[in-house]
């Protein structure tokens, strides 16, 4: 059977959620028994995201394979369930490095190199390439940033023509503002939008109406009548209490039969029972029986698209043990004089990943805090990091013990740069990424605990990590390390020995699915919700 496409655009304005809309129609193909995948187009010219900044771009994604992708990819990997692999990740840096090197290789001799055919061709080619290998049923293309830019034209002139060769069907992603506080939903925006997607050569199937408040009727007979689609194809697609109902929510629209018809898809029942146990998560999260708070305390937390997957982490664990995560954003250099009345009453303390040395001291004040305290710590890469150093200072009185990262003449370093790190030039791709295994060492941890297993994989992200001539001394004086890579040359977890805290070098976070959370963060949950009890 071949492979049949499914090309979300968005139009008036970037931030819409199409990455969410994208992987709920992933999701919703996925529950009647189809093969699918996801595979996002990036207009920009970097490489890849490795080298952006997550306070601009939002988070850098990383995947099994080393890959460092958009914080879309998380969003369709917690939502299909599925690990996925960098080949789905379509940039503009990516097309014109390959195009440009072809063309120095000679395979276009004579030709002068163009947009219209070589880079469009290109990137069908690759389109097909991945639908092959994957023997898929449906491919579902997200195009980043808005219709009308000139960043993501060619991919958009991609898809009108890989629409002449294969069957696609092309979704809007628009937005529908509301004026004042009794206002009119206004059309306007996506009158003018959908004119221009048909400039292009391209009429959307469906409007996905993205909206604050339910889109009413007449709004929806507004749009049907100035685009010529049906009222029924204008999809509402407004602020839903969790984002993990939209699946649920285009079910009740009607929109996962009508998709399968114009996709000439061969007709299944959807799977009750999957349907059913993402209903019961979904009203979870939606109503949990209780709450708890927990500090984030990090450095880009005006931008908290910064630290999604955390954030997402935190959900996917309460929802498990029926529990409300709220966080609470700490500014790490808002505790750095040493009032910490900011993190009084949270049930844990989470210092997630982080570069750079603003708010460094911000945060070893909070994890201090949390090991004198007895709050329930989770400590990520450098939250790890900078809970050796914690350590080192206040426990092993090793003063001024630093990350060589923040203090590169520091006495004590007891985080140091990897040593394959040490001949690295260049910047992109070059850190310790991808999954790679840890050993668990000692079953009498929270770790062994929370995995139940002794080989374990997760993603990592770093260049830094624990020096092993002070591996001696931490657990002299207590620090318990758990894990370590198989070959035992790099600590992969430590662990308080009275209370509940733990430092990972990797990034659980970035494996958590809605339907498998990730164990750590089930553990540290559910030991924050222990402490809540006791207070
Ligand atoms: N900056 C630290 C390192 O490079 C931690 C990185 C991270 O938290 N992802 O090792």
């Amino acid at each position: 059977m071949q492979t049949k496409f499914v090309v979300v655009l968005g139009s008036v304005m970037s931030g819409l959620g199409k990455g969410v809309a994208t992987s709920s129609i992933l999701k919703i193909l996925s529950f009647y028994g189809y093969k699918v995948l996801p595979v996002k187009f990036d207009g920009y010219l970097n490489y890849d995201c490795g080298t952006m900044n997550p306070y601009r771009h939002g988070e850098v994604f990383v995947l099994d394979d080393k890959s460092e992708v958009d914080m879309d990819f998380g969003m369709y990997e917690r939502f299909l369930g599925k690990d996925l692999s960098g080949e789905l990740s379509i940039t503009g840096g990516k097309l014109f490095s390959e195009i440009i090197a072809k063309e120095r290789r000679g395979d276009f001799l004579g030709a002068d190199v163009q947009i219209i055919p070589h880079l469009t061709n290109q990137i069908i080619e690759k389109i097909e390439g991945i639908a092959r290998r994957h023997k898929l049923d449906v491919l579902v293309i997200e195009v980043g940033g808005t219709v009308g830019d000139i960043e993501n034209s060619y991919f958009i002139e991609a898809m009108r023509q890989l629409a002449l060769k294969y069957k696609t069907v092309f979704i809007d992603v628009t937005y529908i503002p509301k004026l004042g506080v009794v206002g009119e939903q206004k059309t306007k925006p996506t009158q003018y939008a959908f004119k221009t997607i048909m400039g292009s050569g391209i009429i959307p199937n469906y409007i996905f109406c993205r909206a604050s408040e339910p889109i009413e009727e007449k709004t929806k007979n507004k749009i049907s009548l100035y685009t010529n689609l049906e009222a029924e194809r204008i999809i509402d697609d407004s602020d839903l209490k969790t984002l993990y109902r939209l699946p649920l929510h285009l079910i009740e629209q009607g929109f996962d039969k009508m998709l399968i018809k114009d996709l000439g898809l061969e007709r299944r029942k959807i799977d009750g029972e999957k349907l059913k146990g993402w209903r019961e998560i979904v009203e979870k999260i939606e109503n949990p029986k209780r709450r708890i708070n927990i500090a984030l305390v990090g450095k880009y937390t005006e931008l908290k698209d910064a630290y999604i997957s955390v954030r997402e982490a935190l959900t996917h664990a309460g929802a498990k043990l029926d529990a409300g995560v709220n966080i609470k954003w700490v500014e790490s250099s808002d505790l750095e004089n040493g009032d910490l009345s900011l993190l009084n009453g949270v049930d844990g303390i989470i210092v997630p990943g982080g570069f750079g040395s603003r708010g460094i001291e911000g945060k070893i004040n909070a994890i201090r805090f949390a090991r004198e305290n007895k709050i329930p710590y989770l400590g990520l890469c450098l939250g790890m990091q900078l809970m050796v150093v914690e350590y080192a200072r206040n426990v092993c009185n090793l003063k001024g013990a630093n990350s060589t990262e923040f203090d590169p003449k520091t006495r004590h370093n007891v985080i140091d740069l990897i040593p394959s790190q040490r001949k690295v030039k260049l910047k992109g791709a070059t850190m310790r990424l991808g999954a790679w295994k840890c050993k668990i060492i000692n079953t009498n941890s929270i770790a062994y605990r929370a995995y139940r297993k002794k080989i374990i994989s997760e993603r990592h992200r770093h260049r830094y990590e624990v020096n092993n001539r002070y591996r001696r001394i931490l657990e002299k004086k207590g620090l318990v390390i758990t894990g370590v890579t198989p070959d035992n040359k790099l600590v992969e977890t430590v662990e308080w020995r009275d209370s509940f805290g733990i430092g990972t070098q990797a990034h659980p976070e970035l494996k958590s699915k809605v339907e498998e959370p990730a164990p750590l963060f089930v553990s540290f949950v559910e030991a924050s919700l222990k402490r809540s009890g006791e207070k």
